[in-house]
């Protein structure tokens, strides 16, 4: 039976898929990726579609989303536990366990969506930590292995992570292919256990998030107050996924933070948030940019829209043949941040993209630097 993307994605929005398979366990997965690769069929693999664009048109080959889940304990060395999620594992569900358990390392990732499978494949972060700084290694089903396919493990030195970036997400991104050479099949991690009897803590490395604990960063505060305070930060920026809050309806941040020569930054306001990030590869130096600020200082305030237009003979896809489409009040910025491009109820891909191409454009022609988008994006184009 098929089904529609905007079902099973947190923008809610994407047309059907030509073929639609449910995993519920690995083997499943394997055979129904084996079949669409034997077959030359057009594959896309699903977790929880929070990073998810799908063209309106829908996907004309086979969707199969990855449904098991399952968490284990490996190894428990001295205060040092390896424990393996399963792709499917809601990633905010194997958090919270982490945290029952009194297990440190993942706790400031709380709240976010999707499957813990797709978290190395843009090493997903927040509050001052990220995936990497976990995952010892990954099970993958490496579709380019000769013969058809195979079972690989792969180290994290051999995921190559960046900032929102690994190997995984590169073969689609230089490939420009709809799914990844390797399917996480499981991710392992390695967690941290307090010593006996005393109270599991984790070092605080995000100044807005000392704040809110009332701690000095590099600070240690408990395991289960960084989760509820991340949680809490979360709600009121519209970062955790909640099917009543429209201005959730989103992939989260739709830019990632620009990293630019140092020198850009002379040519920005004064005020123009600039992190060190490292030299490229000819050693210039490097900065991040702060996205929410360009887009707030742009002119691109939180709940930006545009105004209705008249539906015009030829649109396609909500879209005028002229390429200028209006999204009307159906999408917006979110009004709590402005980095989330939100669906507010009946929205199109295309009218989520109008909304994200006003503000890239808008950014570009007021500071001279590119946004890069976030979600993957399948089928049509930013
Ligand atoms: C409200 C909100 C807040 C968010 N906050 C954050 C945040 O703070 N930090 C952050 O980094 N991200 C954030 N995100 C983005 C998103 O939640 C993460 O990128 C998440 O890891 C995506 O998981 P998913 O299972 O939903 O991926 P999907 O959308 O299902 O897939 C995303 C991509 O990964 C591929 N993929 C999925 N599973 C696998 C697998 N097992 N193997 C190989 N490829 C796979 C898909 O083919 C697709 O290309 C947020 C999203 C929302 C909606």
């Amino acid at each position: 039976m098929s089904e529609r993307l905007a079902d099973h994605t947190t923008t809610r929005v994407g047309g059907p898929a030509r073929a639609w398979v449910t995993a519920r366990t690995e083997a499943e997965a394997l055979e129904a990726v084996r079949a669409a690769d034997a077959a030359g069929d057009p594959l896309f693999v699903l977790g929880g579609g929070s990073n998810t664009l799908m063209a309106d048109a829908g996907f004309d080959g086979t969707v199969v989303r990855l449904a098991f889940d399952g968490i284990e304990v490996l190894r428990e060395d001295g205060g040092d536990v390896l424990v393996r999620v399963a792709a499917g594992h809601a990633w905010d569900e194997a958090v919270a366990w982490t945290v029952e358990q009194g297990l440190g390392g993942v706790e400031a990732l709380s709240g976010i969506p999707g499957s813990a499978g797709a978290t190395p494949v843009q090493n997903v972060g927040a509050y001052g930590a990220d995936v990497s700084q976990v995952l010892v290694s990954l099970r993958a089903w490496d579709r380019q292995a000769p013969g058809g396919g195979a079972v690989v493990e792969l180290g994290a030195d051999e995921l190559r992570f960046g900032y929102r970036d690994s190997i995984i997400k590169r073969s689609m991104v230089e490939g420009g292919a709809p799914s990844p050479r390797w399917i996480v099949l499981s991710i392992d991690l390695r967690l941290r256990r307090a010593a006996a009897g005393a109270e599991p803590t984790a070092p605080v490395r995000y100044a807005q998030l000392a704040r809110a604990l009332g701690v000095e960063e590099g600070s240690h505060a408990t395991l289960r107050t960084v989760r509820e305070q991340v949680l809490a930060l979360r709600a009121s920026k519209g970062m955790v996924w909640d099917e009543a809050d429209r201005d959730t309806w989103s992939t989260g941040s739709y830019f990632t933070n620009p990293i630019v020569p140092a020198a850009v930054r002379a040519s920005l306001p004064e005020g123009a948030p600039a992190f060190a990030a490292g030299t490229a590869e000819d050693g210039t130096e490097l900065v991040k940019l702060s996205a929410a600020w360009l887009i707030d200082h742009a002119g691109f305030g939180k709940g930006f829209g545009l105004p209705d237009a008249e539906p015009r003979e030829g649109d396609v896809d909500g879209r005028g043949p002229d390429g200028a489409g209006l999204a009307g009040g159906r999408a917006s910025l979110s009004t709590k941040h402005t980095l989330a491009v939100t669906n507010r109820g009946d929205a199109s891909t295309e009218d989520v993209l109008t909304i994200a191409r006003a503000v890239r454009d808008g950014v570009k022609a007021r500071y001279g630097v590119d946004l890069h988008h976030e979600p993957m994006i399948i089928g049509t184009a930013l």
